[in-house]
């Protein structure tokens, strides 16, 4: 059967949503006929069947279930304490969200490079850039492996929080330990093309802290500390029912999906060990990766990344703009030069088309074509 079906000609996606909803479709059809029938689509028992089955996942004591993972970091540093006059350390080399729930939490961003090798948070500058006014540093597990939180000891030490933005990590481990571990909180976003997603936003926040959870949960639901007794003003940021079901769902199948997407990262590995043009993605010693994105580092990025596209292989760049030189960060006065690794990264990198469907088939062809482009 290898080699000879038409997928080889078709687009390769950079993830195949369809093919995940296929393995969970009858029983996400039943349990949403179960809840047409009992109308409750907020919160209620699917929700909290969820967040049990994910705090066990992640080994925590409560998790949360909120309206995204951007809610989920906000409210989550909220409930650690976290805002107007504090300092929160956040890399540069992450997603917009990482930042904008730092300001919407009404602290101060203090931008902080990558290192080089896994492109993650550079956590020696972290320590660097703590002043009196850090509040927490917000690592943030990015691409499926998580940062070296044991590193952050010393900023713990000082009574910095670590609130963990865990949305590219689910099933990720570093010393056997999920995110959450080492910080008060971890943030998650079960946003569709996350390794865990639902469908449509949703997030939850995991922790060991009662407290934490408690106050995460109160901020969520309106401040409210009972029906109708509001103790704070809130938010309306909650685990929709049908979303629970879903997740709950896929849940149930992400350890499988996870090990499929290591074997396809194993053989890009394979496919592209011979090229020296193109620099693999690293797995940092202790960590389980789980692949959220497969980033390799190319000269010339944008011409092979155009070429992929115009041959219907789904690449993406994941980021192309550092936090720093962001418009909407431009209030922080940085400028070009100022987090050399992450700039020169975002100039590189490429994220391949990696999910658990890909098939070998794909992968060659997605392998074929940058050598086509590399010459
Ligand atoms: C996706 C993502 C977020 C935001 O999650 P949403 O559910 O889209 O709000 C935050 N941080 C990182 C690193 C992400 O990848």
């Amino acid at each position: 059967m290898a080699g000879k079906r038409p997928s080889s000609h078709t687009n390769v996606p950079q993830v195949d949503l369809a093919a995940m909803h296929a393995e969970i479709a009858s029983g996400v059809r039943a349990a949403f006929e179960t809840i047409f029938v009992h109308g409750g689509y907020v919160n209620g028992d699917e929700v909290t069947a969820f967040e049990q089955a994910f705090a066990r996942f992640t080994g925590m004591a409560y998790c949360v279930g909120v309206a995204s993972g951007t809610d989920a970091v906000e409210l989550a540093l909220r409930a650690a304490g976290i805002g107007s006059g504090d300092e929160v350390l956040v890399p540069v080399n992450t997603f917009h969200a990482t930042a904008a729930a730092v300001v919407r939490a009404g602290a101060t961003p203090v931008f902080v490079d990558c290192e080089p090798d896994y492109l993650l948070l550079d956590v020696t500058q972290a320590q660097e850039r703590a002043g009196p006014r850090t509040g927490a540093v917000l690592p943030v597990h990015l691409y499926g492996q998580m940062v070296a939180l044991e590193q952050l000891a010393s900023l713990a030490g000082r009574g910095v929080q670590i609130v963990e933005d865990a949305a590219q990590a689910h099933g990720a481990t570093r010393f056997g330990q999920a995110p959450g571990s080492v910080g008060c909180a971890a943030a998650w976003s079960f946003y569709p093309g996350k390794n865990l997603g639902a469908y449509g936003d949703a997030g939850a926040v995991v922790t060991r802290d009662a407290g934490l959870a408690a106050k995460t949960r109160r901020l969520g639901n309106y401040g409210a500390v009972a029906r109708d007794d509001h103790a704070t003003v809130g938010f309306n940021s909650r685990l929709d029912t049908l979303q629970a079901v879903v997740l709950a769902a896929k849940l149930a199948r992400i350890t499988v999906w996870n090990e499929k997407r290591r074997q396809a990262a194993a053989v890009y590995d394979i496919l592209f060990s011979g090229c020296s043009e193109v620099v693999l993605p690293k797995c940092m010693p202790g960590n389980e990766h789980v692949y959220h994105q497969y980033v390799v580092r190319v000269p010339e990025r944008d011409r092979i990344l155009n070429s992929l596209r115009g041959q219907a292989i789904q690449a993406a760049v994941h980021y192309p703009n550092p936090l720093h030189l962001q418009e909407a960060f431009g209030w922080l006065g940085h400028g070009p030069g100022d987090f050399p690794v992450a700039e020169q990264a975002a100039r590189e990198i490429l994220s391949l088309p990696l999910f658990p469907h890909i098939t070998r088939e794909q992968q060659e062809r997605v392998h074929r074509a940058m050598m086509d482009v590399l010459g």
